[in-house]
């Protein structure tokens, strides 16, 4: 059956490869960028079944601007994919609040207000996917990079919230955790926290030496990520979580191990702390 899509972030990576895959196929797909003009090749391929609008997630009217588009144009919504985001690199205390907070801005409250606006239409007309774009970095919090992992844990939490609030209404919500792909991330998505202090150079600046060597040469192919989130979108059984790539799996199975390990260790004091 054909599917209407809303995306966020269509201009370059995932976002701009599940618009071109979802047309290719023949679903309808509205595809957001902030530069509109980076999707009128993909316009001019699909003149019926692609709309293009201009979308910044931290713009409020803009996001409900694209809702009543897709209303209009087609009438429903099945799958949306809040897929725009950014990266950011340096340890906790390097970072100001003008650095840290657009990260936020973007990744969760972007995320959020994109959602809520979208799930009005999409309970109007009978379900579909919430597909919410996090990372192998919202599974596990690793130094230097501290920032981006709580939006993304935040974008977890969220999402797994979600998942039950709207499961009773047909609408499942799929958490996509990839690892290292190759697009714009590590280049132009990517900012760095501009102090250095010499104390978190094994942090922070791991991390900044690590976009360095990385960038461009990520083990992930973006193109098979979207064949499996595509499948996982039309799978009768979507996965709640689905983490991408062999990092990824690698990062959810140390998680498994490290948390098991804490539990254990404190289980009989930790669990004692209700009333006598
Ligand atoms: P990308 O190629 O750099 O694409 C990022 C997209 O987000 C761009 O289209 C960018 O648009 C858009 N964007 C940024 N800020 C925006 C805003 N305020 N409003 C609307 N769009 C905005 O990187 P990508 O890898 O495809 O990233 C897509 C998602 O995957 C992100 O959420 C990222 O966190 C996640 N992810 C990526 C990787 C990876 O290794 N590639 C790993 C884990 C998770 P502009 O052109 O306007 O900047």
């Amino acid at each position: 059956m054909t599917k209407t899509w809303l995306i966020t972030g269509c201009s370059g990576g995932f976002g701009r490869h599940l618009a071109q895959q979802a047309a290719a196929r023949g679903d309808n797909v509205v595809a957001t960028a902030r530069n509109p003009e980076t999707l009128r090749d993909l316009a001019d391929r699909y003149p019926e079944t692609l709309r293009v609008a201009a979308l910044d997630v931290t713009n409020s009217e803009a996001i409900h601007a694209a809702v009543a588009l897709t209303a209009e144009v087609f009438g429903r919504l099945d799958v949306l994919v809040n897929n725009a985001g950014h990266g950011f690199m340096g340890a906790i205390e390097e970072a100001t609040p003008e650095e840290y907070r657009p990260l936020f801005d973007v990744n969760l409250f972007g995320l959020i207000e994109t959602t809520r606006a979208a799930l009005q239409l999409m309970r109007r007309t009978g379900g579909g996917r919430v597909v919410n774009l996090s990372s192998g970095a919202g599974i596990v919090g690793i130094g230097g990079h501290g920032y981006y992992n709580a939006t993304k844990f935040a974008v977890e939490g969220l999402s797994e919230a979600l998942a039950q609030e709207v499961a009773p209404m047909g609408i499942r919500v799929l958490i996509v955790e990839p690892g290292p792909f190759r697009t714009e991330f590590l280049g132009r998505s990517i900012a760095v926290a501009k102090r250095q202090i010499d104390d978190y150079s094994a942090t922070g600046g791991a991390a900044r030496s690590y976009r360095e060597g990385n960038d461009g040469r990520q083990p992930g192919d973006p193109l098979k990520a979207v064949a499996v989130i595509l499948k996982a979108i039309d799978s009768e059984n979507p996965p709640l979580h689905l983490p991408l790539g062999p990092r990824a799996h690698f990062l959810a199975e140390s998680k498994l191990v490290s948390f098991r390990k804490d539990i254990d260790a404190w289980r009989t004091l930790s669990i004692d702390t209700d009333y006598d």
